[in-house]
């Protein structure tokens, strides 16, 4: 029994080794890959289902590793997160993002707006130049800042309410929106939704699946978009795959959705299609 258990305890290790391993190899190639074209940002329309209308993009990172093939942002973002990598590559995506969304509003026509969404990470929202980046790429690309929505999830706020809530209104006083992400998911969304100054909420894919076959997930949907109208805020489905949640989306007074059945995330110039129908009318 004595040999097992240190059999055991040696297998750990090793995969403890295995992991620890891949980790220093994932940050090593991460640090080379900010400076690269290694990093690449697709983007995902955000539809306004009752016009088939393309309001704008959530912009998503990816990662074209040159032995691993495209690497997808669950594996890396949180060890980006971890050495502290995340700021440069997050301050690197918000640039590529509002340099693309800026480019794609100069063809648009006079008084169309085009919106884009970036995600921003509890570390670099905890960074004390997060607020100055954001508003040097404002100034940099050109963007009108109310074009920009900056995705947060409750989770990754600082505990303190008080303390998210006013860095929260800094952003805010740039011009800028703010959309909670993974809606529901959190422990106490709704202290949140009363405090924070945010004017969307993405309503997290999870509850969106069950729509019309979970009656507690189409209850939650149901409530999220009350609640958003209720407060005057913008309500945005994700994981949208079928017709049906459409058309169910469409029924509870939700409007805009982004998933699949939309559009997949893509590089900008396939993406770009999504806005031909707006150029022309
Ligand atoms: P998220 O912000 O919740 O983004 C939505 C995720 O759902 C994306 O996964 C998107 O590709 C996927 N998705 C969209 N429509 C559908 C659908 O109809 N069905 C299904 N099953 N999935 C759909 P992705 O691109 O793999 O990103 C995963 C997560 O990684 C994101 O979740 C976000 O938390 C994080 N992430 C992605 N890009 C960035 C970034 O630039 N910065 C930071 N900090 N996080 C990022
Ligand atoms: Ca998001
Ligand atoms: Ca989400
Ligand atoms: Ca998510």
């Amino acid at each position: 029994a004595k040999q097992r258990g240190r059999g055991r305890v040696e297998v750990f290790d090793e995969n403890l080794d295995t992991e620890l391993a891949h980790r220093a190899q994932v940050q090593h190639d991460l640090r080379r890959a900010v400076d690269s074209d290694e990093l690449v940002v697709f983007y995902q329309p955000i539809v306004d289902t009752t016009h088939s209308v393309t309001l704008g993009f959530e912009a998503l990172v990816r990662w074209q590793h040159p032995t691993r093939g495209t690497v997808p942002p669950d594996q890396f973002i949180p060890i980006a997160e971890e050495s502290g990598l995340i700021v440069q590559l997050g301050a690197r995506v918000l640039r590529d993002a509002c340099r693309q969304a800026a480019a794609w509003q100069a063809d648009l026509p006079p008084g169309e707006r085009l919106r884009i969404s970036v995600n921003i990470s509890s570390v670099q929202f905890a960074h004390a130049a997060f607020i100055a980046t954001v508003a040097a790429t404002l100034a940099e690309t050109g963007l009108d800042p109310s074009n920009l929505w900056l995705e947060i999830t409750e989770t990754s706020l600082p505990a303190d309410l008080d303390a998210a809530t006013a860095a929260l209104r800094e952003l805010r006083d740039l011009g800028v929106h703010l959309a909670l992400d993974d809606f529901g998911t959190g422990y106490s969304s709704l202290a949140h939704l009363r405090t924070f100054p945010v004017e969307v909420l993405k309503i997290d894919r999870s509850f969106v699946a069950g729509l019309g076959s979970n009656p507690e997930d189409t209850a939650i949907v149901a409530m999220i978009i009350d609640l958003a109208r209720t407060f005057g805020h913008l309500v945005i489905a994700e994981g949208v795959e079928t017709q049906d949640q459409v058309a169910e989306l469409n029924r509870l007074g939700c409007t805009l959705c982004q998933g699949y059945h939309l559009g997949r995330p893509a590089p900008a110039e396939v993406a770009a299609g999504h806005l031909s129908a707006r150029k022309n009318g």
